[in-house]
């Protein structure tokens, strides 16, 4: 007997399958999570493939998401812990990993999460080997050295989220503090992830006009209005926002699905993201850290040779060397 679907549809063709514009979330915790509804919202998947090592929690992460796909855009949303689920993708965000307790610090993570991307980064290789990898677990620029090494893929295929967030956070709060949308509040934090970013106050401006040509001090101690207390809160941020609810989870979601969104549409905008930055600002190092890049769908294009004021320049070489300190000791 015919079923209903038979006596309804008169197959014309046979359905096209591969997806053009699939992008898998490794690690489906509170960031895995955030970064999947953000992607979702934005449209910028047409497949979404979540993986993780817990497979209950995975599965009702799944479900829950494919009961919103009447307001989504996205057709296909699966998950699992066989990594052929992730078979084809165009970007894989990675933000799998054991995340600080209150009052750690990232860089104390470094060597369980470098044996979780040991065990994560083969497997996407082997099923999307021509990819784009968005590190986001912590400590996120030594992360994103030890996925680049262990993909084996050219460095502009292998991204950290990196400051990216922190530059987020640096624009909202002088946002605040002038009444204007973080939009329309340039400014750029660079360097590592978290406690050693380098805020870049020379750059700090409102259309064209930089605060600092109002305001010579700002960003020093010498300033009465303390502008510098905005990077201070933004490097607290992470650790009072875990303080208070226990992770950090949405503002990385929108970050990574705003450096997902330039990379898969093309659009050649300019992020901090990490990056390698052996080279420039007398770093000699193989260090990931964050410098603006323009993204596009082959990763990063290329990077702004941004330039720095001597004070501005030793904070990065500070931060490299921070990061060299632990990089060196890694068991990869
Ligand atoms: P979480 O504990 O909520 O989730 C981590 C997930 O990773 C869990 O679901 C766990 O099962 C999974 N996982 C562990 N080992 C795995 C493996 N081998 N393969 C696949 N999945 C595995 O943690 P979270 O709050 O989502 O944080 C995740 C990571 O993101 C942490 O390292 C955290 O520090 C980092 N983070 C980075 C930023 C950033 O700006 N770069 C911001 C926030 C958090």
């Amino acid at each position: 007997m015919a079923t209903v679907k038979e006596k309804l549809i008169e197959n014309v063709s046979a359905d096209e399958t591969t997806s053009q514009r699939k992008i898998t979330i490794v690690g489906s915790g509170a960031v895995g999570m955030a970064c999947a509804i953000s992607v979702l919202i934005k449209d910028l998947a047409d497949e979404l493939a979540l993986v993780d090592v817990v497979e209950e929690k995975l599965k009702g992460e799944m479900l829950d998401l494919q009961h919103g796909s009447l307001f989504l855009n996205t057709r296909k949303i699966v998950a699992g812990k066989d990594y052929a689920l992730s078979e084809n993708s165009k970007l894989v965000i990675v933000t799998a990993g054991v995340r600080q307790q209150e009052g750690e610090t990232r860089l104390s993570l470094v060597q369980r999460n470098v044996n979780i991307m040991k065990s994560i980064i083969p497997a996407v290789v082997h099923y999307s080997p021509q990819c784009i990898i968005i590190v986001v677990s912590n400590p996120v620029d030594i992360l994103t050295y030890v996925v680049w090494k262990l993909s084996g893929f050219p460095v502009a295929r292998v991204i950290g989220s990196g400051c990216n967030l922190d530059s987020a956070r640096f624009r909202y709060l002088i946002g605040e503090k002038l009444g204007i949308h973080p939009t329309s509040c340039h400014g750029w934090v660079i360097g590592e992830h978290g406690d050693s970013s380098v805020p870049l106050w020379s750059g700090v401006n409102i259309a064209g006009v930089t605060l600092k040509s109002i305001n010579p001090q700002l960003g020093t101690d010498s300033d009465k209005e303390q502008w510098k207390k905005i990077h201070t809160q933004v490097i607290q941020s992470g650790y009072e926002i875990i303080k208070l609810k226990g992770y950090t989870s949405w503002a990385i979601g929108l970050s990574v699905a705003d450096i997902s969104g330039t990379i898969l549409r093309n659009l050649r905008r300019v992020h901090p993201v990490s990056t390698t930055i052996k080279g420039l600002y007398g770093i000699n190092e193989e260090i990931f850290l964050s410098i603006p890049c323009i993204l596009g769908q082959g990763g990063i294009s290329d990077i702004v040779k941004v330039k720095l004021n001597s004070e501005e320049e030793s904070l990065l070489k500070k931060s490299a060397d921070t990061l060299w300190s632990i990089q060196k000791e890694l068991r990869i």
